[in-house]
């Protein structure tokens, strides 16, 4: 099979962990190991699963979200760790070109997303970005080998979504400009949307006195229109 026939299957099916490997057997024939290594790095650090990836000695939780420098005890020889370390060693030295690649389409808006993460505003001044709870992770993410979640502005969506998700098994993103999360469950299937409001707190909280920035609203209400006005439909569909 071709690369792009593989990784046709990936989207198609993005929780089947054997079609990653497949595509990571395909990417070692044409020279390209590391990427290889990085996708079965990862896999193995979800098979072993997000709630097991604690250090087995200090107790620490290990950073395992596909984030670039995971963390893990140094010299330490439990299996979390070891698992980490694998992840971090496949991904440092070609994490940055492999979000490059898989952000192409809107490089540009990313590099502005970046300097508004350090600056606190964006490229227009227009709105501040460090008062979500994402802003210090970085606009990509990777797991399981692949970009899973992106951060970028509407109307980067509305003009570069259907590329990304041509390409890549993204599962979530983030439209900090909308304030809002949204959540593909189950992923790839393309019309189970959950989106999660990181605007202001609900009055209830402001009458009880406590401010909650970092307050999740699950808004069921607000889906439809976001599907609407930002053209999700179009771009999943694309
Ligand atoms: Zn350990």
């Amino acid at each position: 099979m071709t690369h792009d026939a593989l990784l046709a299957a990936v989207l198609a099916d993005p929780r089947d962990d054997t079609r990653r490997l497949a595509l990571a057997d395909l990417l070692d024939e044409t020279d390209q190991p590391a990427r290889a290594a990085f996708i079965r790095a990862q896999v193995a650090v979800a098979r072993h699963g997000d709630a097991n990836m604690a250090c087995e000695r200090s107790g620490r939780k290990l950073s395992h979200t596909g984030e670039p420098g995971p963390l893990f005890e140094s010299r330490c020889r439990c299996r979390p760790c070891g698992l980490a370390r694998s992840e971090y060693r496949a991904s440092c030295r070609h994490v940055t070109e492999w979000e490059r690649v898989a952000i192409e389409p809107y490089l540009k808006e990313y590099a502005d997303a970046v300097i508004a993460s350090i600056t606190g505003r964006d490229v227009r001044g227009q709105w501040p970005v460090m008062r979500d709870q994402f802003s210090s992770r970085p606009r990509v993410r990777f797991r399981r080998g692949f970009v899973d979640r992106v951060t970028l502005t509407s109307e980067s969506f509305r003009t570069h979504g259907a590329a990304l998700f041509a390409r890549n098994p993204v599962e979530a993103f983030v439209l900090p400009d909308a304030e809002l999360r949204v959540e593909i469950d189950p992923p790839g299937d393309g019309h189970d949307w959950q989106a999660y409001y990181f605007g202001p707190p609900p009055r209830r909280y402001v009458d009880g006195g406590y401010l909650g920035m970092n307050v999740w609203e699950r808004r069921e209400d607000v889906v439809p229109g976001v599907i609407r006005e930002l053209g999700m439909d179009q771009a999943r569909a694309a």
